[in-house]
């Protein structure tokens, strides 16, 4: 289990390390075409600031040969916003005094129905906060084969699972499974997560291998960027997906980093991260892996999204609604967090067709039979 691996890696060890890292270190990551994870570390230190016209080139070259020009767009549903843990956070936190919601099989019918009115989406991401009890497996099991008709990839973004209940859910057309770690830092994950089933760091870590055993397709990954010194955080995910890949050769992997936006719970984010690094992050993780998808959703601007697009970045959102039942049945509820960047499905489309890119609205595996 990853767990194991991790206690292995000193947390501030890795951070000095970054720290120290020095030009000689960055030229040399640059001239390897298999970096590990020492070579990443260097990418991301302030030593690579002076490099990221190089690494944007770079990028740009390994993007190009291993996806094309071709972005693969997706939706996020939510369909429930009830959740028994108190991530300090998050705006669905269980003591925030905000109406609940749990959608019927009609109101997500409806909304899978709204959602192909926007666009011809054929990925969708099903969303629930984390309520085991009354909105469990057996719940994300009937939305997944409700959706099966209207969606041919489908990817649920849920509380952790068992191993059987992910392969279980892969019989009602499950293809891939995200789950944010959101912070690596062990020592201070409680203080963000303090109570309920997410204060488990072990549980929720070793999720991904679960994930991997149950033969889930493809896996997405993430930190929250805003919480925990964000070059320590990504580097954990790297080991981490070194990991996964060695022992779950078979499965695909994206990877998520966003930037933490305002929400409801006036929680104020630890550490920032400038549009800068933000690119230095994404151009460092395509060097580090060519193959790896790379996603931004909607919490970033149209500007940064239409830029790196043709940099890095291989799948993106486009019109998510982060409340349940948003596209048609609670159009007006609460938010988990605010979307920055606010374009219909179509103009993101449009927009990226303008700078060169094919917006696809299938997987990638499905858009090239891989
Ligand atoms: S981040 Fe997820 S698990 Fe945490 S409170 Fe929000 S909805 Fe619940």
């Amino acid at each position: 289990m990853f767990s194991d691996e991790l206690a292995k890696i000193s947390w501030e060890d890795s951070t000095r390390a970054i720290y120290s890292k020095t030009s000689t270190d960055v030229e040399r990551a640059l001239g390897k075409e298999h970096l590990d994870v020492n070579d990443f570390m260097a990418l991301i230190s302030p030593a690579a600031e002076p490099y990221l016209e190089v690494m944007a080139q770079l990028s740009r070259q390994y993007t190009l040969q291993r996806f094309g020009k071709t972005i693969s767009m997706f939706v996020p549903l939510y369909i429930t916003n009830s959740c028994t843990n108190h991530c300090i956070y998050c705006g669905f936190q269980h003591n925030n005094p905000i109406a609940r919601v749990i959608l019927t099989e009609e109101e997500i019918v409806n909304e899978y129905k709204a959602i192909k009115k926007l666009a011809p989406f054929e990925n969708l991401l099903l969303v629930t906060g984390e309520n085991p009890v009354a909105a469990g497996v057996p719940y994300i099991e009937r939305a997944l084969q409700l959706a099966k008709p209207y969606f041919s990839n489908l990817q649920i973004e849920v509380m952790p699972l068992k191993a059987e209940e992910y392969e279980r859910l892969t019989h009602s057309g499950l293809n891939g499974v995200i789950c944010f770690q959101e912070t690596y830092n062990k020592a201070n994950y409680n203080i963000y997560h303090p109570k309920g089933m997410k204060s488990k760091f072990d549980w929720r870590v070793n999720g991904f291998d679960r994930m991997g055993q149950a033969g889930v397709h493809k896996i997405g990954m993430g930190v929250l960027i805003g919480l925990e010194e964000w070059r320590t955080d990504v580097t954990m995910m790297a080991h981490h997906l070194r990991y996964l890949q060695k022992n779950y050769w078979k499965t695909k992997y994206s990877l998520n980093f966003p930037r933490m936006r305002p929400s409801e719970g006036h929680f104020q984010p630890n550490v920032v991260m400038s549009d800068r690094e933000l690119a230095q992050l994404t151009f460092a993780f395509r060097i580090f892996d060519h193959d790896v998808d790379i996603s931004y959703s909607t919490r970033e601007s149209a500007e940064m999204r239409n830029n790196m697009a043709t940099l890095g970045v291989t799948t993106m959102s486009a019109e998510s609604k982060t409340e349940p039942g948003g596209y048609y049945t609670y159009p007006q509820a609460l938010e988990q967090f605010a979307i920055n960047d606010s374009r219909t499905a179509i103009q993101v489309e449009k927009d990226l067709k303008r700078i060169g890119r094919e917006p696809v609205w299938k997987d990638w595996d499905q858009a090239f039979d891989r």
